[in-house]
């Protein structure tokens, strides 16, 4: 059964965030004085959290990721990643993490059935690194990317690239690709957070591709159904592969296959559209029956494109971190 938005769009991934606390402080994600969290009674219990998957699976949902906040600081995530894992006719679990407290969680991921990790990883400099994360240690996200790998989940790194920050090692990270066998993906900088000249921060996919295409030959790989919005490369002799995510400078909304639930029970059909639908009535009426409707609801709303391009955006300030990227 394939659910479709008002324009014809198959939804079939859901982004669920499970917290809005995070034990980094990335730059890009959220002010320097933090975001003002919820109060523990506002986040979803992990039942209702369940129930909305459930909901969602039974209207045609097949892959959910889960995400945050940072997802495996929250307390009890392994047992409710197991749980997830067991709904039939969910095709794909997935989570994407800072990878901080990988080293110790990876072996119990795996086991719970998660299938794939997607490591987010601005630098493999450890000063840049605690200059963009604001408070991390580099060694800690590495150890963990190892102790993935040698549980068997394959890598995908995600390199949010700013220019004059980060931009300089936009050819380190393609290298990780032809090393090892990572995936190695460049996203455009959004300016969620709205700071001042954001402008000068955006290094466009095309400028990325440019400079990699200097260094490498890139072959443009077939795009997978389910894959997402990656255009994604391949380098001749190289075990992993590249790809550029391009929010900003070319809008992929026409393919966009995402609704998103945030960790206080408010469904969003775009993440740089205010309107927002709240489930928690629903979820108290206990009635999976409503939770349907009101997700349903959700998907024929969806926008039919964000407003945002590389000189101007529209939105109100937001945190990734409150919705869950
Ligand atoms: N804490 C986890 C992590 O960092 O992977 C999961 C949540 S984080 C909000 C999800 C993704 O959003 C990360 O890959 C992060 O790099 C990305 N993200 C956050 N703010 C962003 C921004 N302003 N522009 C581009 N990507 C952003
Ligand atoms: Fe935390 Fe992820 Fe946001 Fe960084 S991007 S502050 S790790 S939620």
């Amino acid at each position: 059964m394939r659910l479709r938005d008002s324009i014809g769009r198959t939804i079939n991934y859901l982004r669920l965030s499970v917290t809005d606390r995070c034990n980094l402080r990335c730059s890009y994600c959220m002010p320097e004085d933090g975001i003002g969290k919820h109060a523990h009674g506002d986040i979803l219990s992990y039942e209702e959290l369940y129930k909305i998957a459930c909901v969602a699976v039974s209207i045609g949902i097949d892959k959910i990721r889960i995400t945050g906040g940072e997802p495996l600081v929250r307390k009890g995530i392994i047992g409710f990643l197991h749980q997830l894992s067991e709904i039939p006719r969910l095709k794909q679990l997935v989570l994407t993490t800072n990878g901080v407290l990988l080293e110790k969680m990876a072996l119990d991921l795996r086991a719970a059935g998660v299938q794939r990790l997607n490591i987010s990883l601005d630098s493999l400099d450890p000063q840049t690194f605690a200059q963009i994360s604001r408070c991390g240690d580099l060694t800690s996200v590495l150890a963990g990317i190892e102790m993935a790998k040698s549980c068997g989940f394959p890598i995908k790194l995600n390199m949010v690239v700013m220019r004059g920050i980060n931009d300089h090692e936009i050819l380190d990270f393609a290298t990780l690709a032809t090393t090892s066998a990572t995936t190695v993906r460049f996203i455009e900088y959004m300016p969620a957070i709205r700071e001042q000249n954001w402008q000068r921060y955006v290094v466009p996919g095309s400028e990325i591709l440019e400079r990699l295409a200097q260094h490498f030959t890139l072959i443009p790989v077939e795009q997978a159904e389910m894959s997402g919005p990656a255009r994604n490369f391949r380098i001749p002799g190289a075990p992993g592969s590249v790809g550029v995510i391009t929010p900003v400078s070319h809008h992929f909304c026409s393919e966009c296959n995402r609704i998103r639930v945030t960790a206080t029970g408010l469904a969003k059909g775009c993440l740089f559209d205010e309107s927002q639908l709240d489930l928690r009535a629903a979820l108290r009426s206990g009635s999976s029956v409503q939770l349907a409707h009101v997700l349903n609801a959700l998907v024929n709303s969806k926008p039919v494109r964000h407003q945002m391009n590389p000189d101007e955006c529209h939105h109100q300030a937001f945190s990734m971190a409150s919705i869950g990227g």
